[in-house]
């Protein structure tokens, strides 16, 4: 979707917040384990280029979601490891063998096929992905771990590390947290050599179980402000939300009792009501659930009425405010704040969902 700077509903990324996020996590988690930042997904919604240069010095390596993103890191002078987090389409290996782009394999089963491809890959790097509970991708046990091994050394793929991703470290149960972390690491007692990289941690598990971080922090949703639990574990430390969403009015006008507002007309006056018009709606991810919620006009809370459309919503002001009044939809005003948190629990989903969703068409502007 093009991205719309001349329309007055801005992204404002703090790239200081992220940066001390990160600073934070490097105290907590010590100096030895590496600390790769998680920017798929184009950095949760904050912009994958900024967000990955900003952070370059901080960072030991980066992981993303699939080999554009990795293409699109190096396209932009990022140098550091970076890894891409799911099985790759394998005639495309050779892409990251040009570009140094270190590859998930998921089974053995997906590195024959690469290994079909040709004989030799000189200079690739794989990480072995386990199953320990997640039940997403990986190999369920030692013995597929080993002949992946076997057949990497034989096709000049060099066995960089092996990883696994847990399903409940963001819980305050940790009894499948802790039966995954055993299941990892009997498979990787049972590997013929240990490679460079053994990893297990996401945000929630560094957080949480800082004891489990092995050679490489894989940080994602806490880098960017945001509680991985949501609400269910308090953090160890204060982390600085990156995020802020602003709009202005570009219209406003009163309505009189019996007019309604938006399609399907869901919502009718009941007394003369002032209506402000906000240039945001479901094509940039304000998803039409967004109905009911609120943002903040002058240091108050309006509610938002009528259904979101594709590109505009209502509101309902206190009074006639003139166009070009600033609209708050996520951040602070004033004493008021809107969190992606209690967007995310409006919509009965998670904070990263609510980032993750808002489109390109809403410019990102960092500070
Ligand atoms: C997305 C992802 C992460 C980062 O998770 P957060 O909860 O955002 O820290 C880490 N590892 C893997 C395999 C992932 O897919």
């Amino acid at each position: 979707m093009k991205s719309s700077p001349h329309r007055h509903t801005p992204a404002i990324v703090s790239l200081t917040a992220i940066q001390n996020n990160v600073k934070k996590m490097r105290q907590h988690i010590g100096a030895k384990p590496a600390l790769y930042a998680v920017v798929k997904a184009n950095a949760y919604g904050h912009g994958a280029i900024p967000v990955a240069q900003s952070v370059h010095e901080l960072v030991d390596g980066f992981c993303v979601s699939n080999l554009d993103e990795a293409i699109e890191l190096r396209n932009h002078l990022i140098t550091k490891p970076i890894l891409v987090l799911s099985g790759i389409v394998p005639e495309n290996a050779d892409i990251a063998t040009s570009l140094n782009i270190t590859l998930t394999a998921p089974s053995l089963a997906w590195l024959k096929l690469i290994v079909a491809q040709k004989t030799n890959y000189q200079g690739l790097k794989i990480h072995i992905a386990v199953d320990s509970g997640m039940g997403r991708i990986g190999v369920r046990d030692a013995a597929e771990a080993n002949a992946m091994i076997d057949l990497a050394d034989q096709s000049g793929i060099l066995f960089d590390g092996i990883f696994t991703h847990f399903a409940t470290a963001d819980e305050v149960d940790t009894t499948k947290y802790i039966q995954q972390k055993e299941k990892f690491a009997s498979i990787v007692a049972g590997l013929n050599r240990r490679p460079q990289f053994v990893h297990s941690t996401n945000s929630a598990a560094g957080l949480w179980h800082k004891e489990q971080v092995q050679d490489i922090e894989r940080l994602g949703v806490s880098m960017y402000g945001l509680n991985p639990s949501g609400r269910a574990l308090d953090l160890p430390f204060d982390l600085e939300p990156a995020f802020e969403l602003k709009s202005e009015l570009t219209h406003v006008k009163t309505i009189q009792a019996g007019d309604t507002v938006g399609y399907g007309a869901t919502y009718t006056a009941s007394e003369d009501t002032v209506v402000g018009t906000v240039s945001i709606g479901y094509a940039d991810g304000w998803t039409r659930e967004m109905q009911g919620f609120h943002v903040i006009v002058d240091g108050q809370y309006c509610e938002i009425i009528g259904r979101v459309s594709m590109d505009q919503m209502c509101i309902k002001l206190e009074k006639e405010y003139p166009i070009g009044t600033p609209v708050t939809l996520i951040g602070r005003e004033g004493q008021l704040e809107i969190t992606a948190q209690e967007i995310a629990e409006w919509r009965h989903t998670i904070n990263y969902e609510i980032l993750c969703l808002l489109s390109d068409r809403i410019y990102r502007e960092y500070k």
